[in-house]
């Protein structure tokens, strides 16, 4: 088999509010480009990528210089084809290697007719758990609804989520406004939603690495007492979170300073984190995710799942990742519930006591649902991208590492932006 065709198409997907994070902000939809690998017996594989709020269409297109006419059985060369260790220090390609390494599994679980959890070992699980993931939101800009800002307002939009979709794992982004308001607010979530002795929940908080040291420590000692999953990200760097670890009592997580082989090698040589949050873009394609699993299972580091912001194609990649790794001891991270729609056939997937169903079909066991994506398309052609690590709000605003310039929780104001 043979790949014949790559074609890109930029999607952009409304979320319910704008998400805040601690370098800015989604700006009220989620960006995706959509890619489609075509072969020449007639089987076409889906995968689908970021990008920080703009196209990556170009991007694919370029591939097809390196990769028609290329086996879509042959991952490993395609590696070495389109993102060499070297060579890719002028390119970094890794994220768009992961979208074609899902296409082609996708590719080669319809031809074999098996779910590509089958391809990658069999699945040890059926259904896939997740955390809330809540955010600080800005109000939707078109009539001012699912703003989280307030104490009050992140409770109530726990304790709705909880009883929507059955969530057990609780995740609080910070990094928006400064620690004492956000110690407030995470204690706060944790009493409402129980502990360990009441619900049994557990919760996880990450300020995506924008702390200095001294600070990740004092805010990581006023939340002992909380079942904490893990602490996230609290400073950026491997040697600021091993300075944490040695003060803090409870397990490190990181999606930032464990990206990569060399990274993970690093850290358990000298270790500074405990548990790895595995991303099926960040690192390269699911494949890598499940080496990077095996890895921490042999040296008993922690496993969660990292969330980029998907669409139902990366879902898709998350929920087979989740399914075969024997060591996923945690609830997984996605965006997914801020999304309003989505892309492929059947509509958003549901959550179901907290958990996600594997999809059995062929390959990914998705399809695009052709309407929708034409009409996200439109969407993001009316639209145009947005800067992801900007505050429409704050707009001389940098996110300085460690910052100290943050949001004011006070300011109830709405951004105006396209939606
Ligand atoms: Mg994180």
């Amino acid at each position: 088999m043979k790949i014949t065709d790559i074609k890109a198409t930029t999607v952009t997907v409304p979320i319910e509010a704008p998400l805040r994070h601690a370098a800015g902000c989604h700006w009220g939809r989620f960006v995706r480009t959509i890619v489609e690998v075509e072969t020449d017996e007639g089987i076409t594989g889906l995968g689908e990528m970021g990008g920080g709020g703009e196209s990556a269409e170009s991007a694919f297109r370029a591939m097809k210089g390196y990769l028609v006419g290329h086996d879509p059985a042959n991952l490993e060369e395609m590696r070495f084809k389109i993102a060499n260790p070297t060579a890719s220090l002028y390119n970094n390609r890794t994220q768009i290697l992961a979208a074609l390494e899902f296409a082609c599994l996708d590719i080669l679980g319809k031809k074999w007719n098996v779910p590509v959890y089958d391809i990658l070992g069999g699945k040890l699980q059926d259904q896939v758990p997740f955390a809330s993931y809540l955010f600080f939101r800005y109000p939707n800009p078109n009539d001012g609804s699912g703003e989280v800002r307030t104490v009050d307002q992140l409770v109530a939009h726990a304790k709705e989520l909880k009883s929507k979709h059955g969530f057990t794992s609780h995740k609080l982004k910070g990094g928006v406004f400064h620690p004492e308001y956000e110690l407030q607010c995470y204690r706060a979530l944790a009493e409402a939603l129980g502990t360990d002795t009441q619900s049994g929940d557990s919760f996880r908080f990450d300020p995506n690495a924008s702390w200095s040291t001294e600070q990740a420590i004092w805010f990581g000692q006023q939340i002992e007492d909380i079942r904490n999953d893990y602490f996230e990200d609290p400073v950026f760097g491997l040697h600021a979170m091993r300075r944490t670890r040695e003060k803090v009592r409870m397990p490190l997580a990181t999606n930032t300073v464990v990206v990569n082989f060399e990274q993970l090698a690093a850290n358990v040589l000298n270790t500074a984190v405990d548990v790895i949050l595995l991303d099926t873009t960040f690192w390269g394609g699911i494949r890598p995710c499940v080496k990077a699993a095996g890895v921490c299972e042999t040296f008993q580091l922690g496993v969660a799942v990292h969330s980029s912001g998907e669409l139902g194609i990366q879902l898709a990649t998350m929920l087979h990742l989740g399914a075969v790794i024997p060591n996923l001891t945690f609830a997984a991270d996605a965006h997914y519930h801020h999304l309003t729609d989505d892309i492929i056939e059947g509509g958003r997937m549901r959550y179901d006591g907290g958990k996600i169903k594997v999809p059995n079909g062929p390959g990914l066991g998705v399809a695009l649902n052709r309407d929708k994506v034409a009409e996200y398309n439109e969407l993001y052609k009316r639209l145009g991208g947005y800067p992801y690590d900007k505050d429409p709000l704050r707009p001389d605003w940098t996110p300085v590492v460690p910052n100290t310039r943050w949001a004011d929780p006070n300011d109830e104001r709405r951004p105006e932006i396209p939606y």
